[in-house]
């Protein structure tokens, strides 16, 4: 044991932090983490999981409309928000539980609150000073909205989880992975939906075939595609909201979401006070095995915005537990990372 009060001490308990204090326990440290929000993070709450469940839902009316060629008789069909709502929060809810038990269980302490990195060895949480040998960043990322008139009647993906009615009419902003898989899921829930993206053709990155197919098939299902286009300004009349687009058209909606990309959430976590590098993006600067300028304090996942993807954050959590708890030094791999996005079809 050293001077310190913990030999780790680990902020944010998403897919990350999770991975790393469970390993470097195991490894005979003894560590503390710190979760202001929710354990499991983004992926768990806002995130993957979630999503998966809306994905799943969403593909039942096809399925329905399918059934009778392969010689189903289907009644009539209802479909109920907010008991997928419902459903899935008690989902979310045990799972919760079963980051809090995989913690416990590895003898980390849980602090639900928010922790402030004092200097490169000192940790604010809840009304207590904890001095940490080694500190682990990994406090993730945030949805970023655009400075428009009206963004305040928007939401981002994060309030879509919790919206209290399906919308009838969804403008979905962004063509990257949560745009596209958010167009995918309101559609096949009933929602009218028109898709916004900038540039010619979304999914930039991916294979350009890939991205003209998907493009097809959406417009088959009737998800009005529109690119080159943006929401330049947005308007409340009762509740309509009325988007006003870059290209002189203008849509009525019932909400309008905001995909267009998420940041490294650094802001308030004290990280100027310890010394830690930040990039231009504001993401943590880490060398190959999650170090930071600082010595003693490393950072994973998406507040190092390397490739922001739940198993990749839980690859560099535990070879960063794995590098100096274990004395088995492990670079994270961050070559040929398979990618999915959930849209329809997948
Ligand atoms: P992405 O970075 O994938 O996409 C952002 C989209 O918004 C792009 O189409 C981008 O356009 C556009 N955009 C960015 N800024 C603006 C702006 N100011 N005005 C208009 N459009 C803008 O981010 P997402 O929010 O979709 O997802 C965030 C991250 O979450 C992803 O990068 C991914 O790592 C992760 N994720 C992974 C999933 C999966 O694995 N299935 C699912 C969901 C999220 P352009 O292309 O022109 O830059």
């Amino acid at each position: 044991m050293t001077k310190y009060d913990v030999d780790l001490f680990v902020i944010g308990g998403g897919s990350g932090g999770v991975r790393a204090s469970r390993i470097a326990a195991g490894h005979g440290a003894k560590v503390a983490l710190a979760e202001e929000r929710y354990l499991g993070g983004t992926c768990v709450n806002v995130g993957c999981v979630p999503k998966k469940l809306l994905v799943y839902a969403s593909h039942y009316s096809e399925h329905f409309e399918d059934a009778a060629g392969f010689g189903w008789t289907v009644g009539e069909q209802h479909f109920n928000w907010a008991a997928l709502i419902a459903n899935k929060n008690k989902e979310i809810a045990r799972l919760n539980g079963i980051y809090r038990k995989l913690l416990e269980d590895a003898g980390v302490e849980i602090f639900t609150a928010r922790a402030l990195l004092l200097d490169a060895h000192t940790v604010e949480a809840a009304g207590r000073r904890i001095g940490a040998e080694t500190i682990l960043v990994a406090i993730g990322g945030w949805p970023v909205m655009p400075s428009i008139p009206g963004v305040e009647h928007a939401i981002s993906s994060n309030e879509a989880f919790f919206l209290k009615a399906l919308p009838a009419r969804v403008a979905v902003v962004g063509g990257g992975y949560i745009a596209c898989e958010f167009a995918g899921i309101f559609n096949g829930l009933g929602s009218r939906v028109t898709q916004l993206y900038r540039g010619p053709l979304f999914l930039r990155g991916f294979d350009t075939d890939v991205r003209a197919h998907l493009a097809d098939e959406m417009r088959k299902k009737r998800i009005d595609l529109r690119f080159n286009a943006e929401i330049a300004r947005i308007e409340k009349t009762g509740s309509t909201l009325h988007a006003t687009l870059t290209t002189g058209d203008a849509i009525d909606v019932d909400c309008v979401m905001f995909a267009t990309g998420r940041a490294p959430h650094t802001s308030g976590a004290g990280l100027d006070a310890a010394g830690v590098e930040l990039d231009r993006h504001g993401a943590v600067v880490v060398d190959d095995y999650s170090r930071t300028s600082v010595p003693n304090i490393y950072a994973v996942g998406d507040v190092t915005n390397r490739i922001n993807l739940t198993p990749v954050a839980i690859a560099e959590g535990h070879a960063f537990a794995d590098t100096v708890f274990g004395k088995m030094p492990v670079k994270p791999d961050h070559v040929n990372v398979p990618h999915a996005v959930f849209s329809h079809p997948e």
